[in-house]
Parts: structure tokens; sequence; C-alpha cells
């Protein structure tokens, strides 16, 4: 009997098998990409937190800074209002740039008068013939009563060094009605910024600046190109985002270099000025960009592998399940015929006679025995014996068509066949239909006659016979009734 099916994994376990990789390799990746964004998260935080520290630090300096620059002036403007007639000029001049002395990077400092001429000046006893009338400060002072310090834009001086570039703080000088009577004025070297900014290290392709509120660049370390200085940045978006947001940190990408840049940015006390630090962004996320190439090959490397030991997993199942097969099989056949042998004959006989006495179906078993295969063997020589037992036994097998019929080897050249819910009616039909098909076969080659087989047949149910054995004994004496009776014949056991 050949019951070989297609020999695949039953489908749940490899089911189980694959979803159960699947579903680690997924978890394994999300815990990976969570870790990687908050890693990214937190990179971001501390560069915000340091690049604000930067420009706290920036803030502090350069707001003390300009405090002594208003000191510088609001003392000479004092001294200049308190003016003592026949006072000696160097006690004056002294009274007038005492408090300036302390301001660092300092250019001049001047106090002009309500035409813009030099009345004062800190590097000299007698100021040299100047008039300022047409400079920003001494313009908007001369309009604006109220605005109180006011810190020009950018501007070159030429010195014996080379160009220089200053800005200059004023404040307006009042008459004694409030009238308009000059300006005070005391410039600064930018060069101040640039030592500033200098002294703290935030790596390369990093920039601090200095703008003031109208998007004036005043100070750029290190500088993205020449000429940066006195440049109008106002009508770049980002500048106009710090103006409104006036301190905090975005990433945007950055107009002068065209990257991705970290900005953090602060305005320095109630001046209209703004600090800004910006980061290039592939440097903020360097090192999180090399871990994350790391962790995430490493991460695809392990589930690689682990995908692939599940597929070999897989294979071996089907291996294993395929050899168990072949190996049950094996143990449930007859070697010489194929068809199932004692051991299953036995245990299919017992359990179709519980399910007989269960239900009150018929229970039909054959006992086939070939005739005087003695003197068969004798005369063809075991091999001869051996073509024959196959043949019958094929033909007993294309004989029985139902799922629960079964055809077996009892033992030599005897066979026993189970016919599960057949009558005796119904056995005997099929056993004459195995009878006559095996005279049927074709006569071997000096034979005498055809090969013939005598069925003893038996049929049970709830009330007769009362055991198995019994069933067994009956078939059997049926069988040796048949012999007697002149054999290649059919003996019902209920006729006897
Ligand atoms: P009867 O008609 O009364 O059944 O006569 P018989 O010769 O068939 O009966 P017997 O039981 O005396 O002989 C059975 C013979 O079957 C004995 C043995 O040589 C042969 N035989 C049993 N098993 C095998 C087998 O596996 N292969 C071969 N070639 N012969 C077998
Ligand atoms: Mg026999
Ligand atoms: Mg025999």
């Amino acid at each position: 009997m050949s019951h070989r099916r297609a020999h695949k994994l039953p489908a749940r376990p490899e089911l189980l098998l694959i979803l159960g990789s699947g579903l680690t390799v997924t978890l394994i990746m999300i815990i990976v990409a969570v870790l990687l964004i908050r890693e990214h998260a937190s990179t971001l935080q501390t560069a915000q937190r340091s690049t604000s520290n930067i420009t706290q630090l920036i803030n502090a300096d350069v707001l003390r800074n300009i405090e002594l620059y208003e000191l510088a002036l609001q003392g000479l403007i004092s001294a200049a209002s308190n003016d003592l007639p026949g006072v000696p000029l160097d006690v004056r001049h002294k009274l007038q740039f005492d408090q300036s002395t302390a301001a660092p990077y300092k250019g001049e400092v001047l106090l002009l008068d309500a035409t813009g001429q030099v009345i004062a000046d800190s590097s000299t006893l007698r100021p040299t013939a100047r008039n300022f009338a047409n400079r920003d400060y001494f313009q908007v002072h001369q309009n604006n009563p109220e605005i109180g310090l006011f810190i020009s834009r950018p501007f070159k001086i030429h010195c014996d060094c080379d160009q220089e570039w200053r800005i200059a703080f004023s404040r307006r000088v009042n008459g004694p009605n409030g009238e308009f009577s000059g300006v005070a004025v005391a410039t600064m070297r930018l060069a101040y910024f640039d030592q500033l900014f200098n002294s703290l290290t935030i790596g390369s392709g990093n920039t601090i600046n200095l703008l003031n509120n109208q998007g004036i660049l005043l100070a750029q370390q290190p500088l993205l190109e020449r000429n940066m200085i006195d440049k109008d940045l106002s009508s770049r978006p980002n500048f106009k985002r710090m103006l409104q947001e006036g301190s905090g940190s975005f990433r945007a990408i950055s107009a002068s270099s065209g990257t991705l840049r970290l900005f953090t940015f602060t305005s320095v006390g109630h001046l209209p000025l703004i600090v800004v630090v910006a980061l290039a962004n592939d440097d903020v996320f360097a090192a999180w960009r090399r871990a994350a190439w790391l962790t995430a090959g490493a991460t695809g490397v392990l589930c690689i592998g682990l995908l692939w030991l599940t597929w070999m997993l897989r294979l071996e199942l089907r291996r294993r399940y395929r050899a168990e097969k072949v190996l049950s099989e094996l143990a449930a056949t007859d070697a010489l015929t194929g068809l199932a042998n004692r051991r299953i004959l036995d245990q299919r006989l017992r359990l179709e006679w519980d399910r007989a006495q269960r239900s009150s179906e018929p229970l039909a078993l054959l006992m086939i025995d070939v005739d005087h295969f003695k003197a068969f063997n004798d005369r063809h020589g075991h091999q001869g014996g051996d073509d024959a037992l196959r043949n019958v036994a094929q033909v007993i097998a294309s004989n029985i068509r139902r799922p629960a019929d079964l055809a077996a080897r009892y033992g030599g050249e005897e066979f026993a066949v189970i016919l599960p819910h057949t009558d005796a009616k119904g056995a005997r039909v099929i056993a004459e239909q195995i009878r006559s098909s095996v005279e049927k076969l074709p006569p071997v080659a000096g034979s005498v006659g055809p090969i013939t087989v005598s069925v003893g047949l038996s049929t049970g149910d709830r009330k007769n016979p009362s055991s198995l054995e019994q069933l067994l004994l009956s078939a059997d004496q049926a069988l040796y009734a048949a012999k007697h009776g002149g054999r290649n014949r059919t003996v019902d056991a209920d006729l006897l």
C-alpha cells in the first residue's frame, strides 16, 4: 500500500516559527529605532544646552563691556553739563574722560556740539576741527530725544595698522531745557568681539555671530566670507525668526552656507543686539551618525542572522518530518508486497472491531490464501514465488476502494482484507472480484494453470460473533472450507 502524499511540514508549526522570528526581528528593529531616535533627541538637546551656555557667556561679557561704555558716556555728559568756568584745561579733560579709561578696545571718545563739531576728544586736550554731523548716530540723536544709548552700524577707519572696523556707542546731550545740544560718542574696535569669540572653542564649521536688530552683522568668528562685516542680513528668514522669538534654538538651512544648521540665539540684555551661535548639523550629529550606522549595521546583521537561522530551522524541520514520515511508512508496510503489514492489520482490526461494536455497522473480514503455492514455489523458485505474491497483492489492493478498507499481508502467502461498514453480501462481491481477478492474471510461463486464491469470509456486527477472535476464527474456518471445497472459491462463514 502506498500512502505517500506531498511531504509538507504541517502549516501550524511552520507558521509559528516564521511568525515568531518575524515578530522578534520587527521588535528588535523597533527597539533599536526608538533608542536611536531618543539618542538623536538627546544629542540635539546637549548641543542646544552647550551653545546656549556660549550665548549666555557672550551675553554677559558684552553687557559688562557696554556698561563700561555707558559709564564713559555718562561721565562725559555729566562733566560737560557741570562746566565750571576757569577750570584748567587738563583738569577738565581729566574730569570728562576719567570714566573712559576702563573701556576695553576703546577707540575715540568724543563730545560733539549741536552742529556736529568735536568740542572734546579723549586723545588730546585740544581737539582738531572735525565735524560728524553726517554720521548716523548724530542724526538719530538729533531727531529722537528718547533714543537713549544708540549703537551705530559698523564703520571702517584708517589707522596706522590697516583698515579697522569700529562701532560707536552714543548718547544725546541735552541742554538745560531738554533741547538738543550735542552728542557724546565712544567708538569701540570690533576686534573686541573677535577676541571674545575666539576665546570660545566651538569647533570648525560652526560660527558665532553678533547682529544688531536691523540685521546688520557686527561680528562673525570665523568669517564665512570676506566682507561679511556690516552685511545686511535682515531679509533672511532665519534672522526674521530670531528677531521675532528673541531667544531660543532651531534647526534650519543657512542662507550663507546652504547647509542645515542649528541656530541658538539670544538678545543681549535690552540692547538691540542678537548673539547667534550656528552649529553645522553634520557636526552636531557626527558622533550620533557614526553610532547609528554601527548600531544599525550590527542590528541588520543580527536580524539577517536570525532570519537565516529560522530558514535553516524550517528546512531542518521539513527534512525531519519527511524522514519520520518515511520511517513510519516503512514500519507500517510489508517489504515484499507494499501492503500494510501484520502489525497494522492487528491494530486496525482491533480499532474497526471496537468501532463496529459501538455502532451497529457490520464489519467484514476476508482471509485470502494462494492455492498450491508450495508447488508453485517449487516450480518457479522463490524469486518467481515472490513475483507472484506481489502480483496477487496488487490485485487485492486494486479491488478495495473505500478509504477505510485495508488490505494486509497476514503472513507467507496469506492476505487479509478488512472491510468496515460492509455486510456479507457486499463482502462476497469484493471477495469474488479479488478471486476472479487473480484467476485472470496472465499465467506465468511454464506453469500448469493460472494462479488462484481461496477466500474465507466472515462478517460481524454487534451481536455476532461475540469477539474479534471469533471473527478471525470463523474467517479461517471458511478459508479451510474453501480449500476443501476444491480451492479457487469464496466461502462465507455464515453459510457453513
Ligand atoms: P494450499 O493450496 O493448501 O494452500 O497449499 P499451499 O502449498 O499453498 O500451502 P502451504 O501452506 O503448504 O505452503 C505455503 C507455501 O508458501 C510455503 C512456502 O514455500 C510458500 N511461501 C510462504 N511465504 C513465502 C514467501 O514470502 N515467498 C515465497 N516465494 N514463498 C512463500
Ligand atoms: Mg497457506
Ligand atoms: Mg496456500
